[in-house]
């Protein structure tokens, strides 16, 4: 959280601790510098929040999630007490390469001056992907961020936002008329649905509730012959499978047979005792499980198949 301006207030402040810093100098120093900093204390204001409205939340990331080089947008904002709402997303005229965006500024006035006055004075962000690169501003950004900000009014506001195909996002508040910039540390970012008091945050904490976490009974190598818990990974396809010590599948394709046969001995308490297992493989009809309208057997190599 930064101040826009230093107020008169900080001048003076400024002004006597570079006194301060003049009459305390080092001599053995040929070239010393003094600091000013616009840093406002992390919770001397609360955070800023940006609430995007469902339809504009899902314009952008479904631009983000389409598009494979970079790409910009605009916002519709509207401010009040309650935070920053982003009500819809435009796309401005651009040329987009990998790893840049360029507009004629010819073409893009034009585009921007044939709004209607009501909407053309909510166009008040700027934001744009990164594809699969971190949110973090490159110098074309921050000369581009400056360059905007200095045309702002003393009573203005601008948001900028990156954001990329993982869904990172980074966003940056130059608030002129409270005199403050917020860091993306200092925003929080949600979504509104049509009835304005649910968001998405609201909503996932809710749904979240009812979701339990059951890698515990999959790991534990104490549980024997987990018949649901092994289909789940014969689900996927083959292409991963439990380990038995960690709770993080591992990809089949990296794994050796010996990597898998362990894993799947480990997983049914069964590891140690591999003839034992194999003959009992031999008969399907035994192993056959049915989970829901699906029908799975273990073959020899103790994979579970789907009839
Ligand atoms: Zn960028």
């Amino acid at each position: 959280m930064r101040k826009f301006m230093l107020d008169e207030t900080d001048k003076e402040a400024a002004l006597e601790n570079f006194k301060a810093f003049l009459t305390s100098l080092d001599p053995t120093q040929q070239k010393q510098s003094f600091e000013v900093t616009t840093k406002i204390g992390a919770n001397t204001l609360p955070k800023a929040k940006i609430f995007f409205t469902a339809k504009a939340y899902i314009k952008m990331r479904s631009l983000v999630d389409t598009t494979s080089s970079e790409i910009g947008w605009h916002g519709i904002v509207e401010h009040n007490e309650s935070g920053y709402f982003i009500t819809d997303i435009i796309v401005y005229p651009q040329e987009v390469s990998g790893v840049t965006v360029t507009t004629d500024e010819t073409e893009y006035m034009k585009w921007l001056y044939d709004f209607e006055d009501d909407v053309f004075n909510k166009i008040r962000m700027q934001g744009h992907s990164h594809v699969n690169m971190g949110v973090t501003p490159s110098g074309v950004d921050t000369t581009f961020y400056d360059a905007t900000v200095a045309q702002l009014a003393k009573d203005d506001y601008y948001i900028f936002i990156i954001t990329n195909k993982s869904g990172s996002t980074n966003a940056w508040i130059y608030d002129k008329a409270q005199n403050v910039i917020y860091d993306p540390e200092d925003i929080v970012i949600d979504v509104i649905f049509l009835n304005p008091t649910q968001t998405a945050t609201k909503w996932t904490e809710e749904v979240k509730k009812v979701v339990k976490a059951k890698y515990a009974a999959y790991a534990a190598p104490a549980v024997k012959a987990n018949y649901p818990a092994k289909s789940k990974y014969a689900d996927v396809d083959k292409e991963y499978y439990f380990d038995g010590y960690s709770d993080t599948m591992k990809p089949y394709a990296n794994a050796t047979d010996e990597a898998i046969m362990n894993a799947l001995g480990n997983r049914s308490g069964r590891g140690k005792n591999k003839g034992k297992n194999k003959n009992k493989n031999k008969n399907k009809n035994t192993d056959i499980i049915e989970l829901g309208e699906d029908k799975w057997y273990t073959n020899e190599n103790g994979v579970m198949i789907k009839i």
